[in-house]
């Protein structure tokens, strides 16, 4: 493995990212996952502390990790209950970056409406192969992997990355909503 991408780290690498050729240590890999989504809930204003959440607890390694995340940023500023079903809309619900693309792409080509968004997501900008990694990294047991639609592999190998794919499909569904 290489060095931590991170100039001033001294530590090895444990992940080789898939999408652009950095290699990040453990801990600078948290730091670099948990800038993204802190940034995500600030720009679309996602989380105001003054109000109550619930979270989707369906032992996924996407639950696990949105609630250590959400612990990391927030604290106990954050007033957050373990639910088992979705019954308000400030509920959080368990995902990945995957699993929203290939649901919204699906339905894209499929001609059909693409989903709309059922409470809050705060994941859907990390790749499931970071998720893995995380889950290596919090010792999460029996983490399984998104299930892998090989058409957007296809394309994300040759011409796009999935981010710019997600940021497209978002927009497709912003304007079926009729908010553009
Ligand atoms: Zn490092």
């Amino acid at each position: 493995m290489t060095n931590c991408f991170i100039k001033s780290c001294k530590n090895k690498s444990t992940i080789m990212l898939s999408y652009i050729n950095r290699g990040y240590c453990d801990k600078h890999f948290m730091e670099l996952i948990e800038k993204r989504v802190r940034k995500e809930l600030r720009v679309n204003k996602i989380i105001d502390v003054k109000k109550k959440y619930n979270i989707l607890a369906d032992n996924s390694k996407e639950f696990l990790i949105s609630k250590y995340i959400l612990n990391s940023i927030f604290g106990r500023a954050l007033k957050l209950e373990v639910v088992n079903e979705i019954k308000s809309k400030n509920t959080i619900v368990p995902t990945n970056m995957d699993r929203e693309i290939n649901s919204m792409f699906d339905a894209f080509l499929k001609n059909k409406s693409i989903p709309q968004k059922i409470g809050i997501t705060i994941l859907d900008n990390v790749l499931d192969e970071e998720l893995m990694h995380i889950a290596k990294i919090l010792n999460i047991k029996n983490a399984t992997q998104e299930d892998r639609l090989a058409l957007i592999e296809e394309v994300n190998s040759k011409h796009l990355i999935k981010f710019s794919l997600k940021k497209s499909l978002n927009h497709v569904r912003e304007m079926e909503n009729g908010k553009n």
